[in-house]
């Protein structure tokens, strides 16, 4: 980071203080600065994600407990040995979930200005470089594939695509990885993959893509 890293600004309306490259005050989201010189933004958050989560969980929670009832009413006690071991998995699930969800319903935000390019994401630290730090932007993709086991033998599970954003100068390199569809939505990640390479070549920056 840089020296203005250091600075801080204090919020107009909470009076919180904030680092001094925030744009919106992390307490109460006002805005701290002018608007100004703004060339792209996405502001975002997931909660129809989130939602659409929480009912296929319902759903999941029932089932296992439809289950868990045919267990006992065909196998009695015999069946609370197999419910010992199907609960605990259910928990830990649900546990998972609501961690990987954490965060879905807050703000995400996208901002590319002409000094500077600043990402935010709950939960992660904030990202800020400014155009003059960097010569080049190279982007990777990334993608995993869960696999699940089942009795007709392995199938696809959920996959996850990562996009990695890294800014090379002359003596420095840093970079910015987020998930697409979880840290951006995926209509999103489009946009912004367009919009950078738009501009940075609009700043006379080396642009690169996994494609
Ligand atoms: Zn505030």
């Amino acid at each position: 980071m840089g020296e203005n890293s250091k600075a801080s600004i204090i919020c107009p309306k909470c009076r919180k203080e904030n680092n001094i490259i925030n744009e919106y005050c992390v307490e109460c989201g006002s805005r701290l600065k002018e608007k100004n010189s703004k060339l792209f933004q996405i502001v975002e958050n997931l909660k129809a994600d989130l939602y659409g989560s929480v009912i296929c969980i319902v759903v999941f929670v029932a089932f296992m407990i439809f289950v868990t009832y045919g267990i006992i009413s065909n196998y009695g006690a015999y069946g609370f040995i197999s419910i010992l071991i199907i609960w605990p998995l259910t928990i830990g699930f649900i546990l998972w979930t609501r961690h990987y969800l954490k965060g879905l319903s807050k703000i995400r935000r996208f901002t590319i200005t002409k000094d500077y390019i600043e990402i935010f994401v709950p939960h992660k630290p904030q990202f800020h470089i400014n155009w003059t730090d960097f010569n080049s932007i190279e982007i990777k993709r990334s993608d995993s594939i869960t696999t699940v086991p089942t009795g007709d033998g392995i199938v696809m599970g959920p996959r996850f695509v990562y996009f990695n954003l890294i800014f090379r100068g002359s003596n420095l390199e840093r970079s910015y990885e987020f998930e697409s569809g979880k840290d951006f939505k995926v209509k999103s990640r489009k946009k912004i993959l367009i919009a950078l390479e738009q501009l940075a070549q609009k700043q006379g920056k080396t642009f690169k893509a996994w494609r």
